[in-house]
């Protein structure tokens, strides 16, 4: 199940959509943000009971 999670771009602070896929479980996944196209590694908390999303963050890729 996707949902689209909007969260903030570590590099240019614009808000940004990331597409969370729970079937996998918690993960982490890097996604170019939309604005500045810097890489972003998401890391993606999955609540195991709903397959939702619990919590989804946004840093630096090389941080
Ligand atoms: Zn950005």
């Amino acid at each position: 199940m996707y949902e689209t999670v909007t969260t903030e771009c570590p590099w240019c602070g614009a808000p940004t959509e990331v597409s969370a896929d729970c079937s996998a479980g918690s993960q982490i996944f890097v996604e170019d943000c939309m604005v500045c196209c810097s890489p972003m590694l998401i890391r993606l908390e999955c609540d195991p009971l709903t397959d939702g999303v619990a919590a989804l963050t946004a840093v630096r890729e090389n941080e």
